[in-house]
């Protein structure tokens, strides 16, 4: 099933986004018992991430594979231009035709630790739009690509970021996932930028994240550029446990999903975080 096709059902689609679990009973826990109950809240696909935090292509490849085969839900395999040169992009998409994956995020990657800014591997690309257009040459996948509501991180200018969010389309993206937002403003201004400055016409997919605690939510907002609005920073710091700053979240994240969907959005991808109990109480509250 390519991604593009779930979004022009007449239904909203729920996806989730994994990373490679790190040991094998890490891995375990996630198949035999994570997965099975998120599986009952009816995902239309799952994407799991690759290279942060020291992952491999093998790894992706080989939990898409197992999301694929044994839970029959449909799995996107991100792939990022770090140690990429044209040849390993090559054998990345025999893999991925070998094993009959058909959708990919073809993303940059963030600079590998103790790097200040990304280089490109000779051979290999500085952007993703350049990945995204020696994919479209190549390969029949659906390839998606990232996007930014409050402007990528290592660009000062929003509008500028915005811009080239299009030419990732125009070059070949056929579905966009947004980082994390807890300001549903920023996503409508940047989805209705693209669409009106740019005529872009795929999918544009809200990605949320219904985080675990007070300091984990403002170290992933610091490192990705995102920003907690006061109202619900005050909130959280108010919070006497993580446990309380963990239910915050998802009310939040519920009033904000519920606010995308009645304007109009077609999907939500949920940053799960290999877990199950907010994605859980996060639909539960959406659907409610
Ligand atoms: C949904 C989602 C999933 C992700 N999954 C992963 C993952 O699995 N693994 C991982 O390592 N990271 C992942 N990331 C993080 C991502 O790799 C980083 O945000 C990275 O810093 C940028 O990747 P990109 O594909 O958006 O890059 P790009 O679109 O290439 O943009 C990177 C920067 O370059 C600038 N830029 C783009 N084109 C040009 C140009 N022609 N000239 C000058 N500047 C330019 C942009 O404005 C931006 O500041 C994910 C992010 C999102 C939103």
């Amino acid at each position: 099933m390519l991604i593009p096709d779930l979004y022009r059902r007449n239904q909203l689609t729920i996806s989730f986004e994994f990373f490679p679990p790190k040991t094998e009973e890490a891995e375990r826990v996630l198949f035999e018992e994570t997965l099975p109950k998120l599986k009952t809240l009816n995902p239309a696909f799952i994407s799991v991430t690759y290279g942060a935090g020291g992952g491999t292509r093998t790894q992706t490849l080989r939990i898409v594979n197992r999301i694929r085969k044994e839970f029959a839900i449909e799995a996107v395999a991100h792939f990022t231009c770090v140690g990429s040169t044209r040849q390993v992009i090559a054998d990345f998409l025999k893999e991925v035709e070998d094993l009959g994956i058909e959708n990919i995020l073809a993303l940059r990657g963030d600079p590998p630790k103790g790097q200040e800014s990304f280089q490109a591997v000779e051979g290999g690309f500085s952007y993703a739009v350049d990945l995204i257009r020696f994919i479209r040459e190549r390969s029949r996948v659906s390839i998606g690509a990232a996007g930014y509501p409050e402007g990528h991180v290592e660009c000062n200018d929003k509008i500028l970021d915005w811009d080239r969010t299009a030419a990732k389309v125009k070059a070949g993206a056929q579905f966009l996932i947004t980082q994390l937002f807890y300001d549903n403003a920023a996503f409508f201004a940047f989805e209705k930028y693209l669409r009106e400055k740019h005529q872009v016409e795929v999918p544009i997919i809200p990605g949320i994240l219904p985080f675990l605690g007070v300091e984990q939510v403002k170290r992933f907002t610091s490192m990705c550029g995102s920003k907690i609005p006061p109202d619900l920073l005050r909130r959280l710091e108010a919070c006497a446990n993580d446990e309380e700053a963990r239910q915050v979240g998802v009310s939040h994240c519920a009033a904000q999903c519920k606010d995308l969907i009645s304007r109009g959005v077609k999907g939500i991808h949920i940053y799960c975080l290999n877990r199950f109990q907010s994605t859980a109480e996060l639909l539960q509250q959406i659907r409610a």
